[in-house]
């Protein structure tokens, strides 16, 4: 089974999300459960929750269907301790809002070393956050998405991925999601029917097809390589049409949320459909 979906609206309320999802024919959904470019929010109230909930069960979204997507100002790995630590208790914040609402996955960038430490020690201090955190939390699956690697963000590699779960204790509560248009402008060359099977060769290699809870599928902007985070609309931009016709026929890619974060929102409907047809 394939669950297709986009990263939907919170306006007024996450409860809105299920119902914002459905609307365009979603079959997955991701969200932010408080405002990405804030620190503070405002706690869940038990309305928001039970509404939340309800909603879900009507309109049929699973835990498997849903991908929540933290605050872009965490940065697990930050050189600094003020920097570190802020982002360590927001992050904690993220998975309690997560577990509140029965969200079992939670994706985030992985962190950047922001050209003062090294990128080895920033990886460890990444994987020393998600430790920290899945320890003072329960149940949520800490999703490390991959980066285009732009400016000094990591997790554009494979083996940078691998070797922040090789530092994790608890395995069970670790997954990986991978966008399309990262890992194109990253250097996975997606594009060509060779270039796929290669890149998902390796992924199963290097990281394993375990770990995959989820995609995020857009299109790129920018050329091959770039190391440049711009999206552009399914079969608009230089990845083009195949790749997401490959993904929907692939079984490897079922039962976890493939989520679109295309620029053109009021086009979602129609890529939405595009992908089922694809299938
Ligand atoms: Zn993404
Ligand atoms: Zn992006």
């Amino acid at each position: 089974m394939k669950y297709i979906g986009a990263h939907v609206s919170a306006k007024g309320g996450v409860e809105n999300t299920p119902v914002n999802a459905h609307n365009i024919g979603a079959t997955a959904f991701a969200l932010f459960t408080k405002n990405q470019r804030q620190w503070k929010a405002k706690p869940l109230t038990d309305v928001n929750i039970s509404a939340f909930k309800t909603n879900c069960k009507k309109y049929g979204y699973g835990p498997s269907q849903i991908l929540a997507h933290d605050s872009y100002l965490i940065n697990l790995g930050h050189p600094e301790n003020d920097g570190l630590e802020k982002s360590r208790t927001a992050f904690i914040d993220e998975l309690e809002r997560c577990g509140q609402l029965g969200i079992k996955l939670l994706n985030f960038h992985p962190g950047s070393f922001l050209k003062k430490i090294s990128e080895e020690k920033c990886i460890k201090t990444i994987a020393e956050s998600i430790n920290i955190a899945l320890d003072k939390t329960k149940n949520v699956i800490a999703v490390i998405e991959n980066t285009a690697g732009q400016g000094t963000n990591l997790g554009f590699s494979f083996e940078q991925i691998a070797d922040i779960i090789k530092n994790i204790e608890n395995k069970t509560r670790v997954g990986v999601c991978i966008d399309t248009c990262h890992a194109f402008s990253a250097g996975y060359d997606l594009k060509s029917r060779q270039g796929f099977k290669q890149t998902w060769l390796e992924f199963d290699e290097i990281i394993g097809f375990k770990f995959l809870r989820g995609m995020h599928l857009n299109d790129s902007k920018k050329a091959f390589a770039s190391r440049v985070d711009r999206h552009e609309s399914i079969g608009k931009g230089s990845l083009g049409l195949d790749v997401f016709r490959w993904i929907m026929k692939d079984p490897r890619f079922d039962n976890i949320p493939l989520i679109l974060e295309t620029p053109a929102s009021d086009i979602w409907i129609e890529e939405i459909l595009l992908l089922k047809e694809l299938q």
